[in-house]
């Protein structure tokens, strides 16, 4: 029996939550899909790691677009419209953040969250309030927008909010409202979940942050990511998508400017009409495509121009105690000796020692996510990738270690708790290990940043003359919607739905 089909209508390049998300949908819609996967799992980065006897999360702190069962938004809802069956935990908080001056929990709820910053800095509730309604108006608008692009003029009419707002930074909009300088700082931490300094963010980008992670709150599957990537990997191939993992694609084949087909690394040739790669478009541009001479100038011209985002370097840590025991009180916490993002953007250009992380203790999320008597809890900070790559093989180690122990004595100093005379297993994840686990571009995981200079709606009128090859979409953190798990599944779907249109046009003769 041969291994491949002599032609597929999609080839899809990675199996990760994008991929997997555009297999779903083009299977829905009777498409024959094959996922090549270089791993010999599914998730990417959505996965996690065996220590000790115990399943340990690899990377999700929290998941946005998931929504309560009787509400679900956009990727919850598309999942349980796929029959992916998650057991979704929601996150009891939106976070607790250790800035100077300042410890506070907030939890999720407009109102609430508005409240909570007004009990810390009195007279505040309805400029924060109002700001959030307005990060929530903003949020509607670009999820009507994507689905029901309209004219300028109906844009208007229909989205007052989304105009007015989109030329603006963050910094430029939150100024207007003329928040004492603490309620800013309490409304920052998410700022790292995208990376661009409040001065360099568009203001749209914020609010989708704010009004999807505040408004409705965050979720966990209860098997950690993982759980996401077999059981999407899992309905895929009940609904007929032939998945091959330990297959790498080293090239995607291109005649007159059309996707024919790819080559694995093993050597196989395998055709089909379309290829979605979520190999990042640096990878697929600079070695990808066969022949090198099929690579539009553009093409170089546009990975040359965008900004890569952020990578992870994250120390994850089963302890022998309950997380109380410790101090640790909080699912996720965000610590910074400042939230001038300006400042804490430049600090990620470097090695350390870093000024802002990100903690998680998954057991205030999920009690079973570690035996009784522990608790897991991770340290995370999110570096720009010019520091790292710049990491020689000999140093690697050394860097490593030095990072990790900084961040464990942060916190550490913080919790009043030496946490490594508690340490039961250990692991650090970094840049390197991103990349070679996932080929990540330099590690990255963030694709490109959102910027003033790189900005959504800009992005959104490119997008069309960005198809520089015929027959190729791509779908992961490099794509529209940018990082983030969540994001993935909608970046997925989007590519799925461009080759659905392209189809349909090709059927009503109108290519
Ligand atoms: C420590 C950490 C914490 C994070 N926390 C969160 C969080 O709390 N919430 C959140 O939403 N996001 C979080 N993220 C970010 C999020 O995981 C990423 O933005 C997102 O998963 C990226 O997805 P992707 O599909 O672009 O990439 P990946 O998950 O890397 O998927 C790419 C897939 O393609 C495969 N592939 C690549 N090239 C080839 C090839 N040539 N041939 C075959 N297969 C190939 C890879 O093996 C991989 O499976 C976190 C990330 C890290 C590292």
């Amino acid at each position: 029996m041969k291994f491949y089909k002599d032609h597929y209508d999609v080839i899809v390049i990675g199996g990760a939550l994008a991929g997997l998300s555009s297999a779903l949908m083009l299977a829905d819609k009777g498409l024959d899909v094959l996922v090549l996967e270089r791993h010999n799992l599914p998730g990417g980065i959505a996965t996690s790691f065996v220590r000790g006897g115990m399943e340990i999360e690899a990377a999700l702190h929290e998941m946005m677009s998931i929504g309560p069962k009787e509400n679900r938004l956009k990727v919850g809802k598309f999942l349980d419209d796929m029959g992916v069956d998650i057991d979704w935990l929601p996150v009891p908080e939106a976070y607790h953040a250790s800035l100077p001056g300042l410890e506070v929990t907030l939890h999720p709820g407009l109102e609430r969250f508005s409240r909570e910053i007004d009990e810390k800095v009195p007279g505040t509730y309805d400029k924060v309030l109002r700001l959030l309604k307005l990060c929530d108006e903003v949020f509607n608008s670009v999820n009507e927008l994507s689905i029901h692009p309209m004219s300028k003029a109906q844009m208007l009419l229909k989205h007052e909010a989304f105009v007015k707002t989109a030329g603006y930074s963050t910094k430029e909009v939150i100024d207007t409202f003329d928040l004492p300088q603490q309620a800013v700082d309490l409304l920052s931490p998410y700022w790292i979940y995208v990376g661009s300094s409040f001065s360099d963010l568009p203001f749209t980008i914020f609010s989708v942050l704010m009004a999807d992670y505040v408004g409705y709150g965050s979720f966990i599957p209860r098997k950690f990511s993982h759980e996401m990537s077999l059981k999407m990997a899992e309905r895929a191939e009940e609904m007929g998508v032939q998945i091959e993992y330990r297959q790498h694609v080293d090239k995607i084949l291109v005649r007159k400017n059309r996707v024919y087909g790819v080559r694995t690394a093993r050597g196989d040739e395998i055709y089909a009409d379309y290829v979605i790669s979520s190999a990042y478009p640096n990878a697929v541009y600079s070695h990808m495509i066969e022949p090198a001479s099929a690579v539009p100038e553009e093409a170089t011209k546009m990975v040359n121009a965008r900004r890569l985002g952020l990578t992870a370097f994250s120390v994850i840590l089963i302890l022998d105690r309950e997380a109380e025991e410790l101090n640790i009180h909080d699912y996720s916490i965000f610590r910074g000796d400042t939230m001038d993002t300006d400042v804490l953007y430049d600090n990620l250009a470097g090695l350390g020692p870093y000024r802002y992380l990100t903690c998680i203790c998954h057991n205030y999320g999920n009690p079973d996510a570690t035996p009784p008597g522990t608790c897991s809890f991770s340290v995370t900070v999110l570096p720009r990738v010019d520091g790292w790559k710049e990491v020689t093989a000999d140093e690697y180690d050394a860097v490593k270690h030095k990072v990790a122990r900084q961040v464990i004595d942060d916190m550490s100093a913080y919790f009043g708790v030496n946490l490594l005379d508690h340490v039961l297993e250990a692991v650090i994840e970094t840049p390197m290990t991103v990349a070679h686990y996932t080929g990540a571009w330099n590690g990255c995981i963030y694709g490109y940043s959102h910027t003033m200079e790189d900005h959504i709606i800009a992005r959104l009128q490119t997008a069309e003359h960005e198809h520089f090859i015929d027959g190729l979409e791509f779908a992961g953190a490099h794509a529209i919607s940018g990082d983030g798990m969540g994001p993935q599944v909608t970046n997925g779907r989007k590519a799925a739905k461009n080759i659905l249109d392209d189809l349909a046009e090709k059927e009503a003769g109108k290519k």
